[in-house]
């Protein structure tokens, strides 16, 4: 076999047509996994190989960084060439790529920086603050939106359309943030294409050059381009080279920020593409998970319409699994993957795939407390996210206001008029007398050291604003009183912020309830077989809530050290953000958004959070376009999977800081039965009255709302369902480890907060937290 027909020994027939195209444009327009990505390698290969372009010829673009390196390490194999010097990467990569070898022409200091989302933020901030406008009408995140939006359509300022005042405002914010960019040698992300795009427009010497070049310029996800993104591969392409895209319609999900699928159609017409591929076998996984995939999309209407089959067989049915509470769908997950492990998967083919970021803070919480290795891709861990880390830097400052990069982390955030050059002489100050930030203020004199006294002030008091007040309590405060919830309300897109805001204060509930805290007292030791101490049993009057006596401190398990619960707390959140976080190389569970997910594949795929308002997001729901786009994403989550696939949803979930009482994805309904096999135990119980009113509502459709709202739920006497899925009511006898048998007296609670009442006989009444405490029921 010559080594030509060994790198396309793979393929089917339509892949080999796709493959070895004579030099056109082309389109391959195919479902997921259905060998796109392995064509356009292939390809690439196979145009190098036989002579007909060099590698210097040849520009691929792919979406993510995880994606291009991918198609490096898959090409390195095919290929007995160095591949790393290849036109291979991101649009953001490839234009950074152009720039600095063409900074000069591009106007640009030659070690110019790249602003991340963050940056380019606080850089709109400072071009409102002096233009002396109102952040209230010229919201910073929103002017930020506008000015990518912009660069986005390819307009500079003098090109937008403005129809009235705040619109003629809004460009010269545009302007004067040019301006200020271009002093400080700054260029954001949509800046780096659209200069790259215009360079190439207005320079003829330089696009001749390139377009001379690459003679071959192949991308990857073409469903999901903007329209700038098209613009610039035409302008690449020119005309003498060879445009070839592939893409799937049923996969564009990124239509929320622009991307147009209207691009193939326009592709397709404006590039006179002779050839158009379909390619309708999937490889990628067994029958069951395709048919779910099939059978999901087929709902949706605008389609470009095509199917996909295997011959893989249908292989096992797609599991569904039903929790009681995030938590225990996060401990279910846990254990399932544990065992997918011990049975031979490697973590790496163990995905954790969720809607919204801020669902991936219980899943992080079971997996750091097992100890078993992850990664999140395509988003920041939990406790690294920015806001996260601007409460826990305000909640640092209340326990020890001498931390100086937790003060200088918000002396100015929100912004209180603090500048550089007052923050230059404070650190002056501190540095000749050898004392904290803190301490030397009283060196700053003048506006600067007015408003820094101001913010140790407000330090002072939401430290006595807090005393006494539980953890939960605490943050909400800080959250607030800090000006950290006000500035994302203003922001266009702080809702997710605040969301994450909300997620801290359901840590630290949990982090609480976990670690011998109590839960609604300040402190309430839990021991390890799950014991509320502190509670003095039959002080509470029948059906009152139990009122603890509020404990301000606890021994810690080990030392028996007095720790407040906000240090134990802080502790627990630094060491999460730590380098916890799989090592690189290190075989970990793959966490990821579904958008992040896009284009790869793993052995196991789970689905979490399959919940009305979840996923589909509730955002989606009121408008159609938004629905089918939803759908797109479920499609694209359920392709990722080759041979096991798990969808999961909780009837409770803590969100946005309260419990929610959720109804299934509708998602799951438009799936094939015959696919599906559901895997929830069969729990003790589950005919009572609870569960028949539970699954009432569930199958009128109308959610557990309507029994909150009709006062029946949770009534005292309702049963109670621990974290492992078991139902308990009261009377009913229970047999726990170290206490032995005992009768429940009191249940109240649901989820992760459950806690029983019970009386042990020798042992006494004790009070357990359902989450921690191992009971099994005994008749
Ligand atoms: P997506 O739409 O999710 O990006 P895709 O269309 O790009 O999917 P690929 O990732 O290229 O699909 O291929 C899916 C899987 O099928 C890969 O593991 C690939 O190696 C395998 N595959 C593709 N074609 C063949 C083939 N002819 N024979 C065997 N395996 C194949
Ligand atoms: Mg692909």
């Amino acid at each position: 076999m010559t080594a030509s027909s060994a790198l396309l020994a793979h393929l089917n027939h339509e892949q080999l047509a796709a493959v070895t195209l004579p030099a056109a444009h082309a389109l391959i327009l195919a479902g997921a996994g259905s060998g796109k990505t392995r064509v356009l390698t292939t390809r690439i290969a196979w145009l190098i190989h036989t002579g007909q372009v060099s590698p210097a010829g040849v520009m691929a673009v792919t979406f993510t960084n995880k994606a291009a390196k991918e198609m490096l390490t898959r090409l390195g194999a095919m290929l007995p060439i160095p591949v790393r010097g290849m036109w291979i990467g991101t649009f953001h990569g490839l234009c950074n790529r152009f720039l600095r070898a063409h900074w000069k022409l591009a106007g640009l200091p030659q070690s110019f920086q790249i602003l991340d989302a963050q940056d380019q933020l606080s850089a709109v901030k400072r071009v409102i603050k002096a233009m002396n406008l109102d952040e209230e009408r010229f919201v910073p995140k929103q002017v930020a939106w506008f000015i990518a939006g912009s660069k986005e359509e390819g307009l500079r300022p003098k090109d937008v359309d403005v129809r009235d005042e705040h619109g003629r405002k809004l460009v010269e914010i545009y302007q004067a943030y040019e301006d200020q960019c271009q002093r400080e040698g700054v260029v954001d992300f949509a800046e780096l294409l659209l200069r790259t795009y215009e360079l190439m427009r207005d320079n003829a010497a330089l696009r001749e050059h390139y377009q001379h070049r690459f003679r071959h310029i192949l991308v990857d996800e073409f469903q999901d381009t903007n329209r700038l993104q098209y613009a610039w591969l035409k302008m690449f392409t020119g005309a003498h080279n060879s445009l070839f895209a592939v893409g799937d319609d049923d996969q564009s999900i990124y239509a929320f920020r622009g991307a147009q699928v209207g691009n193939m159609a326009d592709f397709e017409r404006e590039f006179r593409v002779p050839h158009v591929i379909k390619l309708e076998r999937n490889y990628r996984s067994f029958g069951n998970i395709l048919d779910a995939a099939n059978a999901l999309i087929s709902h949706n209407t605008r389609r470009l319409g095509k199917n996909l089959r295997t011959e893989a067989g249908p292989g096992e049915p797609v599991r569904v699994y039903e929790a009681t509470s995030d938590y225990a769908e996060a401990q279910w997950l846990l254990e399932e993957a544990q065992q997918l492990h011990r049975d031979g998967t490697p973590r790496s083919e163990i995905a954790v795939l969720y809607r919204s970021n801020a669902q991936s803070r219980v899943i992080e919480s079971a997996l750091f407390n097992a100890g078993i290795p992850y990664r999140v891709y395509g988003g920041l861990r939990f406790f690294e996210r920015a806001e996260i880390k601007h409460a826990l830097a305000y909640l640092r400052l209340i326990e020890n206001p001498n931390d100086d990069t937790s003060y200088l982390r918000v002396v100015n955030f929100p912004t209180r008029g603090i500048g550089a050059r007052t923050l230059e002489q404070l650190q002056d100050a501190a540095r000749v007398s050898g004392r904290s930030l803190y301490q030397s203020v009283g060196a700053v004199t003048g506006k600067g050291g007015a408003n820094l006294a101001a913010f140790n002030a407000l330090v002072d008091a939401m430290r006595e604003n807090t005393r006494g007040l539980t953890l939960r309590e605490i943050i909400e405060h800080v959250v607030e009183a800090s000006g950290l919830a006000d500035h994302y309300r203003n922001e266009k897109e702080g809702r997710e912020r605040l969301e994450n805001l909300d997620e801290l204060v359901n840590a630290a509930e949990a982090f609480v309830t976990q670690e011998g805290f109590g839960k609604d007292a300040v402190a309430l030791p839990v021991d390890e077989q799950g014991v509320v101490a502190g509670l003095v049993p039959g002080a509470l009057a029948a059906g009152d809530p139990p009122a603890p006596a509020p404990v301000e401190v606890a021994p810690d398990a080990e030392t028996g050290e007095i720790v407040s619960p906000l240090a134990a707390f802080l502790t627990h959140a630094a060491l999460e953000a730590g380098d916890n976080q799989a090592q690189a190389g290190q075989d970990a569970i793959q966490l990821m958004t579904v958008h992040a997910a896009k284009g790869l594949e793993f052995d196991c795929v789970f689905i979490t959070g399959l919940e009305e308002g979840l996923f589909p997001h509730e955002n989606s729901l009121s408008d159609y376009d938004g629905l089918e786009e939803e759908r797109r994403l479920m499609y694209v989550a359920i392709t990722r999977a080759r041979k096991r696939l798990y969808l999961s949803f909780s009837q409770t979930r803590l969100l946005h800081g309260q419990t929610r009482y959720n109804v299934k994805s509708r998602f799951l309904d438009e799936l094939p039965e015959g696919a599906l096999k559901w895997i929830t135990p069969r729990v003790q119980g589950f005919g009572s009255g609870f569960a028949r009113d539970y699954q009432a509502a569930w199958a009128s459709g109308s959610g557990l709302g309507s029994i909150v709202g009709a006062g029946r739920l949770p009534a005292a006497s309702a049963p109670v369902t621990t974290a492992d899925g078991v139902a308990l009511r009261v009377g009913q006898s229970v047999f726990h480890t170290k206490f032995g048998e005992g009768v429940i007296v009191t249940l109240e609670g649901q989820g992760t907060d459950a806690r029983a009442q019970i009386n042990f006989g020798r042992h006494g009444t004790k009070w357990l937290a359902l989450s921690v405490a191992k009971l099994t029921p005994v008749d």
